[in-house]
């Protein structure tokens, strides 16, 4: 498009000295053609903006240039259950990138090589002949329990389709929640079996025997607390359960907390001879949380502590203060005892619920099992951490760390 006026702008110029060309009229052709090169550069910018623009759209659409099979495929592999493509023959053709992942190279091979199901043939036969989708559940033991449900969907010309789900964790939840009303049934209806055998023994053998009947209404007595602190502890433990969620935001002085502990005299310390320790620290911040369920929790180790202890020992209760950059800091609360311990292989299951170890059932030590559960609930709630440390017949420390109150902004 320049080429024209430069062209223009020679010949002017030649005509000039030739002698063919006034000088005004040269200054006018100049200066007109000077303004037509103007327009012509502007032209010239305009196409290049053009083309630039254009080169830049095909590039972003060539990214987006996704045709409806790449979106298929792409969906089909983000699924996380197992798809698998099942030929005529039961061999696989394909596979989404899921079940690659946990069958591993499985394309080619036979279906019965890799799940080993009774009556999976038959289904899919079923699925083939029928076509309609046929469902089966199984579970594998090894290398560890895995519960699936499959699905098999007909496609065209004698394939199939198998859909693979996971349904591991929800078979596990169930099993615990049957688990759980299992325990609790059991240990609800051992104290009211005894319970009902002595009022029977009272109104019988024991009808005239006033010595025995108070020895009896005694033992009944120690099965009917025995199922009020167990009703008692489930309905904390529930109710702790529902809020583990929520965490609480008061401010709290865990020094109170031990002085309230220190103020209510302890039988079964009395009883045992032993020598308790509470250490309050006065540069100790106040923890994020809830005073009475924090005080459940020291309670609860505490009550353990004394429990667990060999007689005439020490139980010790003290604070730490944990400077943390990244958490802001913490304390710690712990309680110290020196009785007969944990052995190493239970100390992570001892905050399930109902779990006892052992030891402390061959020491005939009464308990629910529910408490730990209890504390361990409510630490998670006050986003804390409950540390264990322990060692067989030398004695256990139970560390509870609770985040520092710091004002948020
Ligand atoms: P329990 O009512 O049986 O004491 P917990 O939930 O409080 O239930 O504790 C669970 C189990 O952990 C106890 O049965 C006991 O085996 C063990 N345990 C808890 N605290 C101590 C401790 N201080 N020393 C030794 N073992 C303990």
């Amino acid at each position: 498009m320049l080429i024209i006026p430069i062209f223009n702008f020679i010949l002017l110029v030649l005509l000039f000295f030739f002698e063919k060309l006034e000088l005004i009229s040269l200054v006018i052709l100049c200066i007109s053609n000077g303004t037509l090169m103007y327009f012509a550069s502007k032209i010239e910018d305009q196409k290049t903006k053009i083309k630039k623009n254009t080169a830049d759209f095909n590039v972003t659409n060539s990214s987006r240039a996704f045709t409806s099979e790449d979106l298929e495929n792409q969906l089909i592999n983000e699924i996380e259950d197992y798809i698998l493509f099942i030929n005529s023959f039961n061999a696989i053709s394909a596979a989404n990138q899921a079940a690659k992942n946990y069958y591993g190279d499985i394309i080619g091979k036979d279906l019965s090589s890799f799940i080993r199901v009774p009556d999976l043939l038959d289904k899919i036969e079923i699925s083939r002949n029928k076509r309609i989708n046929e469902y089966l559940e199984f579970d594998i033991n090894l290398p560890t329990y895995s519960f699936f449900r499959l699905t098999v969907v007909p496609l065209s010309q004698k394939n199939v389709l198998l859909v693979v789900k996971d349904y591991t964790d929800v078979k596990k939840a169930e099993r615990l929640r049957s688990d759980f009303v299992a325990n609790v049934s059991h240990e609800l209806k051992t104290p009211l079996v005894s319970i009902k055998g002595f009022l029977e023994t009272i109104y019988s053998s024991a009808k005239d025997d006033p010595i025995a009947q108070q020895k009896f209404i005694k033992i009944m007595q120690e099965q009917a607390n025995k199922m009020e602190i167990l009703i008692s502890d489930l309905m904390s433990l529930s109710r702790i359960e529902m809020q583990e969620h929520v965490q609480p935001n008061s401010k709290v002085n865990v020094n109170e907390i031990l002085e309230s502990l220190q103020k209510v005299p302890n039988k079964m310390a009395e009883k045992k001879g032993l020598d308790i320790k509470i250490i309050k620290n006065k540069t100790t911040p106040f923890v994020r949380g809830n005073y009475d369920k924090i005080f459940e929790v020291v309670q609860n180790l505490y009550d353990n502590a004394i429990k667990y202890t060999k007689d005439n020992s020490v139980v010790e209760i003290f604070l730490k203060n944990n400077e943390d950059k990244l958490t802001k800091g913490s304390v710690s609360i712990h309680v110290k005892d020196q009785g007969i311990g944990i052995p190493k292989n239970e100390i992570h299951r001892v905050t399930e619920r109902f779990y006892r170890t052992a030891n402390a059932k061959k020491n005939l030590i009464q308990g629910t099992g529910l408490g730990l559960a209890i504390v361990k609930h409510i630490i998670n709630q006050h986003r804390g951490d409950l540390e264990i440390n322990s060692r067989l017949n030398e004695g256990s420390e139970f560390i509870v760390h609770l985040p520092i109150y710091e004002k948020k902004n």
